[in-house]
């Protein structure tokens, strides 16, 4: 698999100094690709890359090339796992992690379908239960979780267990929910302010 995308990324013909798939990853996340010369450290330091159809040196390449298909439709940005360990061994000081959240992003304003819908039904039932309870209420998120997948019976031993071992509260605390729903609607009229500029 690797082998087959290392040539696919080679064959691509796009020679654009700046892709709009760069200039979109610079501007949500700072990060700029360019600087990338290939090293694959990021890519073999990454725990997940075992699992990615594209190795996070390959997805970054990809993204220079400009090659938006294969970038915004990999199941790579939605493994990752967010441990920025690729981010901390990048020599050019590249925060692939970042890069990573910034095409996930492109992809949705760009209305492409996760390659892996299930990460992004736990994305919106984790941020839904922060936002309503102001922390992470661990059983409201499973059952958001659960009706947004239908995947209703799915890990229910593992539920079972740590519910046995007090690991998922009844109750949710609401202690600081005003707070988080100031910090949502802030960061709502931010991204308005930014779609507007
Ligand atoms: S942040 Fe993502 S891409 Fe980077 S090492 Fe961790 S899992 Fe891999
Ligand atoms: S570690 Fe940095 S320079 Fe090396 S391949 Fe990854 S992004 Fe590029």
């Amino acid at each position: 698999m690797e082998k087959e995308a290392g040539k696919m990324i080679q064959s691509c013909p796009t020679t654009q100094a700046q892709s709009q798939l760069a200039e979109a990853v610079l501007r949500e996340s700072g990060q700029n690709v360019n600087l990338c010369y290939q090293c694959r450290k990021c890519a073999a330091g990454c725990p997940i890359s075992y699992v990615m159809d594209y190795k996070p040196a390959q997805l970054i390449h990809a993204i220079r090339l400009g090659m938006d298909d294969l970038v915004l439709n990999s199941k790579t940005v939605w493994l990752c796992a967010s441990c920025e360990t690729c981010t901390t061994r990048c020599p050019q000081e590249v925060d692939v992690a970042k890069v990573m959240d910034a095409v996930k992003i492109t992809a949705l304003r760009r209305g492409v379908k996760p390659a892996i819908p299930q990460v992004a039904s736990f994305y919106n039932a984790a941020l839904a239960n922060i936002k309503k309870c102001g922390r992470m209420y661990e059983l409201g998120m499973i059952v958001g979780f659960k009706l947004r997948t239908f995947e209703f019976f799915k890990d229910v031993g593992l539920g079972m267990k740590m519910f046995r071992k007090g690991k998922l509260r009844m109750v949710p605390s609401l202690g600081g929910a005003l707070t988080t729903l100031r910090i949502f609607r802030r960061v709502k009229n931010v991204e308005k302010k930014n779609r507007n500029a």
